[in-house]
């Protein structure tokens, strides 16, 4: 029970495609657990089993040791379990503030949103709810933007506001679907700085899916390589980079 996660034996299956196939992993507390694999071996499947967008063909998921096979993603969102898109979904007309915030539904929710709506207790929930949001900015270096419109971001600061959005509902578990994709070799490394920084300020267990091997391997503390929906390798970087395993996937892609 010492595991943020476990997956057990996770099978998903789409009619013939096995895009995962009999995984079972472990992921510590405050661990950054990466994630690499060619492209269709089955990362991104994977989170989407984790976060409750699929309903797994078989095996179990184990959050916190509480089983949360099947699940709804508003649940699991609900648990503390926050990601982000391999390809951005923010609201582009709105400003960086309010995407944050709306980072926060579920959470008012559990809280009684609904209920109070109108009301004082409303009112300092939102108030409150903004104040988390600004200083989830700060976190991300984005305070000084709030109110520019998303849109007109630069795409490397669109990427920092998604990471800030899943990061406002203070999740125990973050799942990161590859959060330097776009980006270049400098912007890449702040970000994973970034990653890093927030792992020591916030205690937040991250699960990182990543292409670029650099950022990679210079900030997971364990790795877990993919290959047609199965797991052919999982261990640190050092090793991870020098097994002939992973090497022969790269190449062959
Ligand atoms: P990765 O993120 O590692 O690039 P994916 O998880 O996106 O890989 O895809 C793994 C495999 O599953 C691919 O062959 C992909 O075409 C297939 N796949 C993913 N999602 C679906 C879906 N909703 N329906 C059918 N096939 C899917
Ligand atoms: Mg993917």
């Amino acid at each position: 029970m010492a595991y943020v996660i476990e997956i057990q034996d996770i099978c998903m299956h789409f009619g013939g495609v096995r895009a995962v196939d009999g995984i079972s992993a472990q992921v510590n507390p405050s661990e950054i657990f990466g994630i690499i694999g060619p492209n269709g071996s089955g990362k991104s499947t994977l989170i989407n089993v984790l976060t409750g967008v699929y309903r797994p063909t078989r095996g179990k998921v184990m959050f916190l040791g509480q089983d949360i096979t099947g699940m709804k993603p508003h649940k699991i969102a609900g648990q503390g379990i926050a990601r982000t898109f391999q390809n951005l979904r923010l609201f582009h007309a709105m400003t960086v503030l309010e995407n944050v915030m709306i980072g926060q539904h579920t959470r008012l929710k559990a809280g009684g949103w609904q209920a109070v709506l109108g009301t004082r207790k409303f009112r300092e929930s939102e108030r409150e709810a903004r104040e988390r949001a600004e200083e989830v900015l700060k976190l991300v270096g984005l305070e000084k933007m709030s109110s520019e419109i998303a849109a007109d971001m630069a795409y490397g600061q669109q990427k920092r506001l998604e990471l800030a959005r899943a990061l406002v509902s203070e999740p125990k578990l973050c799942l990161l679907d590859e959060p330097a994709a776009g980006l270049n070799s400098k912007e890449a490394m702040a970000m994973m700085e970034l990653i890093k920084k927030i792992r020591r300020e916030k205690d937040i267990t991250f699960i990182l899916i990543e292409h670029n091997m650099e950022a990679m391997m210079s900030t997971a503390d364990r790795i877990m390589v993919m290959d047609a929906g199965k797991k052919i390798a999982e261990d640190i970087p050092e090793v991870i980079k020098n097994d002939p395993k992973v090497v022969r996937v790269y190449l062959g892609e």
